[in-house]
């Protein structure tokens, strides 16, 4: 190694990853990773990370993963403010990308009341809001669905964020992925599988074992809703439990993406 090289010094990316309202597998998928985390410390410079530091250094940063959806008052405040310091902004996990199962009663206008069913009238330290993901919030620069969030994808967005290039983001459905591993379509059996309607990414991993999608990643933007919940209705399956399960994961972004379906009112 020559003198010149010996003193060459590598400026890292800034990444912070944050969490907000959820159940923070998101963040524990990322610890869990051991086979890439040296990899990762290599590439980048960690500046916050709540899961894995109790010593956060709260600054500029290139890049902030961000977890969870915004349930408080305090949280509304605090997402702005990272907003501010990040150039480039991740929602990962479904809760930061659609709001999470905590919104899947959307906009029900009932919020008020299932807050006092659940916790009566304790006294919060900061007022809760209803669910919401983040980009309802601040902008969001690229989205990494999941719940949770899957390691390849998530290693491959962080390497090509870290090296300066844009994140491809998946847009096929989960049947892509079940007809590439050569599936048994479930819905000749007349299942109740929601790949047609859910953003890829995973692997077909439930159908492939037999098992219906119930629609972790969150919806897609394409979906044909209208015609699934006909076929739905035609192998049986009550409106109710439709709704139910679309609602479960869907948040806000299923709102958004089927509001003129009858179903959803
Ligand atoms: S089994 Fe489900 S995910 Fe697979 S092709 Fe059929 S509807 Fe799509
Ligand atoms: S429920 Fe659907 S989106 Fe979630 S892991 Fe299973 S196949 Fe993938």
């Amino acid at each position: 190694m020559t003198e010149r090289m010996k003193h060459k010094t590598v400026t890292k990316p800034k990444v912070g990853v944050y969490g907000f309202t959820g159940c923070a597998g998101d963040q524990l998928l990322i610890i869990h990773s051991e086979d890439q985390l040296l990899n990762l410390f290599n590439a980048a410079d960690i500046r916050s990370f709540v899961m894995a530091s109790s010593n956060p250094i709260e600054e500029d940063i290139d890049v902030a993963l961000i977890e969870g959806s915004i349930s408080t008052e305090e949280e509304k405040e605090r997402i702005k403010e990272i907003r501010k310091r990040a150039k480039i902004v991740v929602a990962i996990g479904n809760c930061a990308v659609s709001g999470g199962p905590q919104a899947m009663f959307a906009n029900d206008g009932e919020f008020a009341k299932r807050l006092k069913q659940v916790y009566g009238e304790i006294k919060f330290i900061t007022d809760p809001v209803e669910a919401t993901p983040i980009d309802a919030h601040i902008t969001v620069d690229y989205y990494l669905p999941g719940c949770p969030i899957g390691q390849p994808q998530t290693f491959a967005l962080l390497s090509r964020l870290i090296h300066g290039a844009s994140p491809d983001e998946c847009t096929r459905p989960v049947c892509h992925e079940c007809k590439l591993n050569e599936n048994h379509c479930l819905l000749l059996d007349k299942k109740f599988c929601l790949g047609s309607l859910t953003i890829g990414g995973c692997g077909a991993v439930c159908p492939t074992y037999g098992l219906s999608c119930v629609g972790c990643w969150g919806p897609s933007k394409d979906g044909n809703f209208a015609q699934i919940v006909k076929s739905f209705e035609e192998f049986g399956i009550g409106r109710e439990d439709i709704k139910r399960r679309l609602h479960n994961y869907g948040g806000h972004k299923i709102l958004q993406y089927i509001k003129d379906l009858e179903i959803m009112r």
